[in-house]
Formats: structure tokens, C-alpha cells, sequence
């Protein structure tokens, strides 16, 4: 179906129209009419299918139902925190993300290892951060540092969950989701190509009542 049948903020749809998306995507079709009721997701799902704008749509929509007025907003405290294995995947979610915020207002950060640390730092330091995209070795320099804090997370979003457990990162993420908001307080999105039991254990770990899609 469209994304005019999906009831979203004009604002979030006039960016979709813009950037020349009209129909859901299969991925899209399956996951949002879930995510957009708050459901926690945990979705099969690989690049290529439109998984980036499900999850980014559904965070945007999210936080134009439930604006935070300015005078509470700080910033270190984002509302979503989207994780990545790498670096090119987080440079790429982030790139996703700033068209489909061109008629909302909101900011996205971007938190990765191999580039400059204390733009990054100043970045969140100085300025109000809606949508966070980290890599989870540099976003735990910066909670260590305490320049960033996830107890005001809204939206959690695993992407490639599997290549986050190949790469060696899953103590990393624990410790990380450890920092955030609860699940009971949050709504979480786990992305992931393939499934296998140890995929299967960390999601049910992290999600709550997660409806499972799979493409
Ligand atoms: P992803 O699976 O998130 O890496 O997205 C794959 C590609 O599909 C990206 O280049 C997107 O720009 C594009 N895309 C995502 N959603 C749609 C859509 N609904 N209609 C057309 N293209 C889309």
C-alpha cells in the first residue's frame, strides 16, 4: 500500500513524497502497520529491502506523537538510539534519516569510531540530538565519558543483529542497552539478515512482546 494509507504526521509524508517513495516496500508493508501501534519488532530482513526507512519512518513518527517541549529538552539525551555494526552502515542510516526529517525539525547525530572524536564530543555536548546512530565501540568511549546518556531512549533500533554477534559486539551492546531506558518504557527494533538461536536469545532479551516479521 501507500504511505498516504498509513495516517503519518503530513510533515514525516510530504519528506517521504519528496525523497520519491510512494509504496511500501513488502518489508515496510509488513512492519509498520506493527511498529506505528508501538509494537516492538524483530524483523528478518536483508539490506536492500527498505528496511532503513521502516525503522527510521516508524522513530520520526513516534516522536512527532510525543514531542518533548524544548524547555526539557537538554542535550546528551537523545530520544532514539539506532546501533550498527559499522561504520558505513551508520554513516548510511544517518544519511537516510536527514531527508525524512526536512519538515520536522529533527537532528540526527552520528557517533562512529575512525573519525573525529571531538566533533563528535562538541556535537553532543552543544547540541539538542533527536536521532543517534552509533557504532557501539565509540558510543561507549562517549557513555564513559559521560557525554552521552540513554535514559530519556524512546526508540531502540538493532540493525544487523547477526553481524553485531559475528563482529564480537554483543558485550558491548549489552552494556549499552544496560544504559537505556527499560524495555517496558521503550519501543525496541531488532533488524537482522539471518536468525539463529543466539540471535533469537539476545532478541527476546531485549523486546517485549515483539511481533516477529520476516521477508
Ligand atoms: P535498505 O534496505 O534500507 O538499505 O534500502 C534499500 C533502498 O531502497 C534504499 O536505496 C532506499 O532509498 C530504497 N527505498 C526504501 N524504501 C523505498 C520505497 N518505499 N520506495 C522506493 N524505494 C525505497
Amino acid at each position: 500500500f501507500k504511505f498516504s494509507d498509513l495516517n503519518l504526521d503530513p510533515r514525516l509524508l510530504a519528506a517521504i513524497e519528496a525523497i520519491g517513495y510512494e509504496y511500501c516496500t513488502p518489508i515496510q508493508a509488513e512492519t509498520l502497520p506493527w511498529t506505528l501501534a508501538c509494537q516492538d519488532l524483530i524483523g528478518q530482513a536483508q539490506t536492500g529491502t527498505g528496511k532503513t526507512a521502516a525503522f527510521l519512518i516508524t522513530a520520526i513518527q513516534a516522536l512527532l506523537e510525543t514531542p518533548v517541549p524544548e524547555s526539557e529538552r537538554f542535550a546528551s539525551e537523545p530520544r532514539v538510539l539506532v546501533l550498527a555494526p559499522t561504520r558505513e552502515l551508520a554513516l548510511q542510516i544517518a544519511k537516510d534519516a536527514e531527508p525524512l526529517c526536512q519538515y520536522t525539525g529533527h537532528t540526527v547525530a552520528t557517533v562512529v569510531g575512525g573519525m573525529n572524536y571531538d566533533k563528535q564530543r562538541d556535537q553532543l555536548q552543544n547540541e539538542i540530538v533527536d536521532i543517534l546512530v552509533a557504532t557501539p565501540g565509540r558510543l561507549i568511549d562517549f557513555l564513559g565519558s559521560q557525554d552521552v546518556f540513554l535514559d530519556q531512549i524512546d526508540i531502540l533500533i538493532l540493525d544487523e543483529a547477526d553481524r553485531m554477534l559475528d563482529m564480537g559486539f554483543i558485550p558491548d551492546v549489552k552494556r549499552i542497552i544496560r544504559r537505556c531506558t527499560p524495555k517496558e518504557e521503550r519501543q525496541t527494533l531488532l533488524f537482522s539478515a539471518t536468525f539463529n538461536q543466539d540471535v533469537l536469545n539476545l532478541a527476546s532479551m531485549w523486546t517485549r512482546n515483539a511481533e516477529f516479521v520476516e521477508i
